[in-house]
């Protein structure tokens, strides 16, 4: 993983671009989902700050998701935004801010406040990249915005065919089944 450590003394006063490819087996363990192709692309700008560096990036991967509405595997390409500090003495900071356990509900709150220690002189970019991909949870994966889900009554795929059931509305609810069930006695 060494293409992924910068040396402070690399990063010229204007800043630079970086762009590195990580494998997703430098993440195993962290990952919920399971990766699909080449892993992690993460490119973006580096500067120098005091005593450190100030990271800002996207990260892009490929994941197979489950649809919620119709239960196919699917293939969702992620890009998420990436901003991280690093600071020699990041490590005390980040430890005190650890241990306050004031993290928000959803984690994101405090992302990225808080500096990534160095390593001696130099920035190691799976940390951050690590931290994003751990926080990120899918909540409710569509297949594509307008997936018709599955058949309530025969489970058929609603995307492939329509398979000729009632429509769904009209099973929706208990009172609409009693309904039809009072109509059908009425006409005996
Ligand atoms: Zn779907
Ligand atoms: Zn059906």
């Amino acid at each position: 993983m060494a293409a992924l450590r910068i040396h402070l003394n690399d990063i010229p006063m204007e800043g630079m671009n970086f762009e590195c490819h990580v494998p997703s087996a430098a993440l195993e363990g962290s990952l919920k989902e399971e990766i699909v192709g080449e892993g992690f692309e993460w490119k973006g700008f580096v500067t120098r700050i005091s005593d450190g560096a100030y990271v800002e990036g996207t990260l892009s991967y490929v994941v197979r998701r489950e649809c919620v509405r119709c239960l196919q595997g699917f293939l969702q390409p992620v890009c998420l935004s990436c901003t991280a500090v690093f600071q020699s003495d990041g490590r005390a900071k980040r430890a005190a801010a650890d241990s306050s356990s004031e993290r928000s509900e959803t984690g994101l709150g405090s992302l990225g406040e808080e500096p990534y220690p160095c390593i001696g002189d130099q920035i190691d970019l799976t940390v951050p990249l690590r931290e994003q991909v751990i926080l990120e949870v899918p909540i409710q994966s569509l297949c594509q915005p307008q997936c018709r889900g599955l058949c309530l009554r025969c489970g058929a795929n609603l995307n492939d065919r329509d398979c000729g059931c009632t429509p769904e509305e009209e099973w929706s609810t208990p009172f609409s089944v009693l309904d039809r069930y009072v109509n059908s006695s009425n006409r005996d």
